[in-house]
């Protein structure tokens, strides 16, 4: 059996999300509340195979709960997809006598933890640090939350000049391969329709429904999640346009883009991000490894990371009914 864990590393990898900080915090402040010493590792596991580790005390994470991006930076470090990369990074963590590892990260990261953790005796958890809201055993991911706030707050600008100008414009929005922040955005901001990659995208329905759209209403609001399989917001306007062929209707795209990952983090994802920060901390503490922290149903949850990274986390159903029903 592995020793107690009393030195933590944590650091955030891949892409960065709103409320990472606030992770980061949790995870310190209940180390130091525990006795255990911590380390920050920077830029991701760039840190562990480049040696760039500081040691962090109570006052290195004060006032940062409430900002955007990372303290510790984040990275994606080819490296460590390397055996060779994994011992340095095993090395360096040695050296200091780092005996756990929190990981704040979307499933990519969890990948690189397992693999770390099956090869070398360091236990890992996972926190679910990413806008996309793409990782099963957990109910919402640190980000999500803000990211879906930051797109809502832009479709309604949006709609403000869309009506204005009796224009349609297709809003394109980030999630990877996940239509999970278009779909809650789409809702909170009264999209006529929403275009997702669990669906199958019917371009025929929007222009008939644009078609008429002089009859019920002047603007529309489209929603295009970045992984749509009919492709990009532009390529979409561009089939609708063709297919419409009315020189009196002006369509606009406007992509959304970086914005969603920045900004002060929501309510929701600074409580989130705490309170998986201090059930990783708790959860090295009591043995357990190759896990990630999250929360479900209103409980902290630990899910095996096998049972996490590339599993399919399907929309919820009443959602896609939701924007059908509401846009008549
Ligand atoms: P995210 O965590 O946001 O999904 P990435 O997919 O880019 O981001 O993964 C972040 C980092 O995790 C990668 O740059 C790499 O260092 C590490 N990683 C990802 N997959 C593996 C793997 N199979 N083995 C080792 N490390 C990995």
């Amino acid at each position: 059996m592995s020793k107690k864990v009393s030195k933590i590393g944590v650091l955030t990898s891949g892409g960065d999300s709103p409320g990472m900080n606030a992770a980061i915090r949790a995870v310190v402040r209940t180390a130091l509340y525990n006795k255990m010493e911590v380390f920050g590792i920077m830029h991701g596991y760039t840190g562990m195979v480049e040696d760039d580790i500081i040691k962090m005390d109570g006052r290195s994470v004060a006032n940062i709960i409430q900002r955007g991006g990372t303290i510790l930076k984040t990275s994606r470090c080819m490296e460590f997809m390397q055996p060779e990369g994994r011992k340095k990074a095993y090395e360096n963590l040695q050296k200091r006598g780092i005996n756990g590892l929190v990981i704040i990260g979307g499933d990519g990261s969890f990948r690189g933890a397992q693999t770390f953790s099956n090869e070398f005796d360091i236990p890992c958890i996972g926190l679910p640090g990413t806008i996309d809201k793409d990782i099963a055993g957990t109910d919402y991911t640190i980000g999500f939350d803000t990211a879906v706030n930051t797109a809502l707050d832009a479709i309604d600008k949006i709609r403000d000049t869309a009506a204005a100008h009796d224009r349609v414009f297709f809003i394109e929005v980030m999630g990877r391969d996940a239509g999970f922040i278009a779909v809650e955005s789409g809702i909170g901001g009264g999209a006529e329709f929403v275009l997702v990659p669990e669906t199958k995208s019917d371009i025929d329905l929007i222009v008939k429904s644009l078609k008429n759209l002089r009859k019920s209403k002047s603007s529309s609001i489209i929603v295009v999640a970045e992984g749509d399989e009919l492709g990009s917001a532009e390529t979409i306007m561009k089939l609708v346009k063709d297919q419409i062929q009315d020189p009196s209707k002006d369509f606009k795209v406007t992509t959304l883009g970086h914005i969603q990952r920045g900004g002060k983090p929501t309510a929701r994802d600074r409580v989130l991000a705490s309170r998986c920060g201090m059930a990783a901390v708790e959860g090295l503490l009591a043995g357990k490894t190759n896990c990630m922290a999250g929360v479900m149903n209103g409980q902290v949850v630990y899910t095996p990371f096998e049972d996490c990274i590339g599993k399919p986390k399907p929309l919820i159903p009443d959602h896609l009914k939701l924007i059908h029903l509401l846009s008549i």
